[in-house]
């Protein structure tokens, strides 16, 4: 049983289709990448998993349970974390008031754990926990977006663009710490645009041209196939 498995799902704003019957399946332990130009659908895929929108056709199902209709929050609680583009922290609190925000649902007593690991994974979020969020670089809010969700404790995380408009040495470190989240057990979703790092650390990738999968392999096949060399990695 996968982890994750959308079967033949449509999704709609309005008149726009904006998936149009995508086929992934994402098994435990894996980073599995989702690469794709500006407009394929990749958030819109992420944000049907949670029900916004709604599939309007076929189903999705985490962990054998079908989550299809299922209410957002309760999709949430199923132990899915995504990590928007864009960051979205909150900027007027602290890097500490963040990450608490983040562990709302967890529990208790799990609290000074994690935001241990989270302060091990990110040593800066640490040096800066007083500091209010939004007077971060980018780089660092990213890593907070990323200690945020995790201090959810969740099973699956998803990442949408989690290098977009970030410095070289960011992207790097951010990359390193999607390598060392999945060596420790946790499975990821990463959609980006920067294909030649995500195909790297995938497993496997999925390619996604005007709201269908056209392309699927491993991180490695991809990386060498014509197609994608032509339309994602050659320049850019
Ligand atoms: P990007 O990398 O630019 O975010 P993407 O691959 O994530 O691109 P989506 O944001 O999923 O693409 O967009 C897929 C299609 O759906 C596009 O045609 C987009 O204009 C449209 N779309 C996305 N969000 C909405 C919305 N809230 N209302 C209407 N149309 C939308």
């Amino acid at each position: 049983m996968s982890m994750l498995t959308f079967a033949g799902v449509h999704a709609h704003y309005g008149a726009i289709h904006a998936l149009r019957g995508v086929d992934i399946h994402v098994e435990e332990g894996e980073i599995v990448t989702l690469i794709g130009a500006n407009g394929a659908g990749k958030s819109t895929l992420m944000m049907t998993l949670f029900g916004q929108p709604r599939a309007s056709q076929g189903s999705i199902s985490y962990q054998g349970r079908d989550i299809t209709r299922m209410a957002t929050h309760d999709i949430s609680r199923q132990g899915i974390a995504l990590v928007p583009e864009g960051r979205r922290i909150f900027p007027r609190m602290t890097v500490l008031e963040n990450l608490q925000m983040g562990a709302t649902f967890a529990k208790p007593e799990h609290f000074d754990g994690d935001i241990k690991r989270v302060f091990e994974l990110f040593p800066v979020l640490e040096a800066r926990q007083a500091q209010r969020a939004g007077t971060l670089s980018g780089g660092e809010q990213q890593m907070l977006a990323i200690g945020r969700a995790l201090m959810g404790r969740p099973t699956l995380l998803l990442l949408d663009e989690p290098s977009l408009g970030l410095a070289p040495l960011y992207i790097k470190l951010i990359f390193r710490t999607i390598e060392a989240l999945n060596k420790e057990g946790m499975t990821i979703l990463l959609v980006e645009q920067n294909a030649h790092h995500a195909l790297k650390v995938a497993h496997r990738g999925y390619v996604l041209q005007h709201g269908g999968i056209v392309l699927t392999g491993t991180g490695k096949e991809l990386l060498a196939s014509p197609e994608v060399r032509a339309a994602y990695l050659e320049g850019g």
